[in-house]
């Protein structure tokens, strides 16, 4: 324990998170946890991914007819395709051998939102990363004295002609730069994309294949981004997509809720205080699942509750918002290391701006060993059929987790690890939403590694000696 900060040794959660140990910290939010005021940005961005669906219908075949399940996510002008759109499921085979696994039976039921197969870039930043190139194609487009309302500007060679001017830079772990890169080229951008050295090789030769610039860096991902940020600013048409600090990103993500809402409708889910919704939501540097449980608090309020989930060796949102230094603090500052198996989720300070602006709003926090999230990808093979990247995983566990493990409370006079009876945290729970967050693109060969890996690993899920903190 010697890493830890003299101010923060004090905390015993943050004492259970610097051990590695898995985590839990379910947080009795305010009832009225204040929104921030970005509901307008949210609802102009579910109108502009409104606007460009007929030119993804036209540019993205697969787009053109919604898969099963997903055309009553979308509105009626949408229902003709080109919205970027994933499947609800529910999971009733995953849910009976995850009861069987942990030995004990979850209560309510278990759904499976699938953007590990959202289209184009397969994962979930095809929300956050495809809105702010949008919004940039508008804005290039409208600086030009094109019509940028007009889905049929952009196929235009007067456009692309203007596009292949501007360049597009991002740093990411790989799935930002996925979506970015892709999208970006799509429209005739030029794009660079700044990656970490922990970023697999077939991410870099996709873009590359996509004709994007990948710049390869030996350092995290926070030196990446910093490079982008450098090279962006020198060039006046370039335009730099912030992952530790995007408005943009952040609301489109958010739109996935409005969406969802529609979903859970049409598959005869309620949701109302009498049946509650719990969203496990897999967390990097914050902004996709910030910006999905923006969304989901805007549409569902106090009927909603959000864990956001993170390895055990990189549990950034879990400590800035613990801690309240938000990215003042890094994990290496509590002596853990930043690494994990989870792509996507190896981030070590997270965002600016969601801590500050979203933490209120987050019920719990939870962090996993990579073991049971790579484990994860073998029970959802086996029971659905469904395979996807370790990191999508993540949340998988966490339903029996707090609905089984033995209770340490703080802040009340039961502190010092008195058991008290396990109950799930929220009452009237029905709903366990677990979001899986990438794996269509996953190239076979890996594929098949990551669900035989899964598959030996299974037997880690097991009811975990963890101790949850209620404050
Ligand atoms: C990026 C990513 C996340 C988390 O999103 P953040 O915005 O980084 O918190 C989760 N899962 C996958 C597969 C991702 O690529």
């Amino acid at each position: 324990m010697s890493a830890l900060p003299p101010d923060l040794s004090d905390d015993d959660i943050i004492r259970s998170l610097a051990t590695g140990a898995p985590t839990t910290w379910i947080r009795n939010t305010p009832a009225e946890a204040a929104l921030p005021d970005l509901g307008d940005m949210m609802d102009d961005a579910a109108a502009r991914f409104d606007r460009f669906a007929p030119w993804f219908a036209a540019t993205f075949p697969e787009t053109a007819t919604p898969a099963p399940g997903v055309s009553a996510a979308l509105p009626e002008s949408a229902r003709s395709g080109g919205l970027i759109e994933s499947p609800l499921v529910a999971a009733p085979a995953a849910h009976e051998r995850l009861d069987g696994l942990f030995g004990t039976r979850l209560a309510g039921e278990l759904w499976l939102k699938r953007d590990d197969a959202l289209p184009v870039s397969g994962s979930i930043k095809a929300r956050g990363g495809f809105h702010e190139v949008l919004e940039f194609a508008e804005a290039v487009a409208a600086d030009h004295g094109l019509d940028a309302a007009d889905p049929a500007t952009y196929p235009s060679a007067e456009f692309r002609e203007i596009a292949a001017v501007h360049r597009l830079v991002v740093g990411s772990t790989g799935n930002l730069g996925l979506s970015i890169g892709i999208l970006g080229a799509r429209l005739g951008f030029a794009a660079s994309v700044h990656m970490s050295a922990d970023a697999r090789e077939w991410k870099k030769t996709m873009l590359r294949d996509h004709g994007v610039d990948v710049i390869e860096h030996a350092g995290d991902f926070v030196e990446a981004v910093e490079a982008g940020r450098v090279s962006a600013e020198a060039d006046v048409k370039a335009h730099f997509v912030d992952d530790e600090d995007s408005v943009s990103l952040f609301v489109g993500y958010s739109v996935a809720a409005l969406r969802l809402a529609r979903q859970l409708e049409a598959a005869g889910v309620t949701v109302d205080a009498d049946h509650r919704l719990v969203v496990y939501l897999p967390c990097g540097i914050g902004g996709g699942p910030g910006g999905v449980t923006f969304g989901l608090k805007r549409v569902f309020g106090d009927n909603v509750h959000c864990v956001f989930v993170e390895p055990s060796q990189a549990p950034a949102m879990f400590l800035g918002v613990r801690s309240g230094r938000h990215s003042d603090i890094a994990v290496q500052d509590i002596g853990l290391t930043g690494a994990t198996a989870a792509d996507g989720l190896a981030v070590a300070r997270p965002s600016r701006f969601i801590g500050p602006t979203i933490g209120p709003l987050i019920s719990g926090f939870a962090s996993v060993p990579d073991d049971v999230i790579r484990a994860g990808v073998g029970v959802l093979h086996e029971t659905e059929g469904i395979d996807v990247e370790p990191s999508a995983t993540t949340g998988l566990s966490i339903p029996w987790r707090l609905g089984s493990a033995t209770r340490t409370s703080t802040g009340t006079a039961d502190a010092g690890g008195e058991n008290l009876e396990a109950s799930f945290p929220w009452p009237n729970v029905s709903t366990h939403l677990v979001w899986l967050t990438g794996g269509a693109m996953v190239p076979d060969d890996e594929r098949s590694r990551y669900v035989a890996e899964g598959t030996r690993l299974m037997p880690m899920i097991t009811s975990p000696a963890s101790a949850i903190f209620i404050d």
